[in-house]
């Protein structure tokens, strides 16, 4: 048994920070799994045991959370990483999605050249709570001709229904808050 097969409960390194960034959210804060050196090895290997043989050859990460898992997925399965950030972040040409917040709206982008027709994808971030920033990072791979195989969450906050929103996408997490 190696070190990482003994964290039986990932949910024991995620830390709950009340009203943060503002007064009412529960924040889920994933700096206290990764800085476990077992914890956060375990979360990448759950991950890759799924997804080693799906045929997936890209992980694309959210900014900026996202980046960190999925660069480190990418890496133990040795396929490329792809990052979606925030408008004006990426410096060669970009497909974008606007999307909603709970005031306004948010632009993400990525590269042009960043995944091929056809191609297997994996969509990957921290948290989902409402889905929208994982909706539009499917869109940007979607209309490039890439396939999302599944999106990923680390963590799901279940009570916003976030996966509702990804319209029958396939979807998993790791842990869950309902
Ligand atoms: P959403 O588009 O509503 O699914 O929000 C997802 C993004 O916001 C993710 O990149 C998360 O990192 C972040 N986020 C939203 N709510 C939380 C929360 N309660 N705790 C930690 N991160 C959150």
């Amino acid at each position: 048994m190696s070190n990482a097969d003994a964290i039986a409960d990932l949910k024991d390194y995620i830390r709950d920070v009340p009203d943060f960034p503002k007064p009412g959210i529960m924040f889920k804060d994933i700096t206290t799994l990764l800085k476990h050196p077992y914890a956060f090895r375990s979360s990448i290997l759950q991950l890759a045991d799924r997804y080693r043989s799906s045929g997936i050859t890209k992980i694309v990460g959210i900014e900026s959370r996202g980046f960190i898992f999925a660069s480190a997925l990418a890496y133990e399965m040795g396929v490329g990483m792809v990052p979606v950030r925030k408008l004006g972040k990426l410096p060669a040409k970009c497909v974008q999605e606007t999307y909603e917040l709970e005031y306004g709206t948010d632009v993400v982008e990525m590269h042009c050249d960043a995944v091929e027709k056809n191609e297997s994808v994996l969509v990957l971030d921290d948290v989902i709570a409402t889905g929208g920033t994982m909706l539009a990072a499917c869109k940007l791979v979607e209309v490039l001709g890439a396939n999302v195989t599944e999106i990923a969450a680390v963590v799901e906050l279940e009570f916003l229904e976030g996966r509702k929103r990804l319209e029958n996408r396939p979807f998993f997490s790791l842990i869950q808050y309902r």
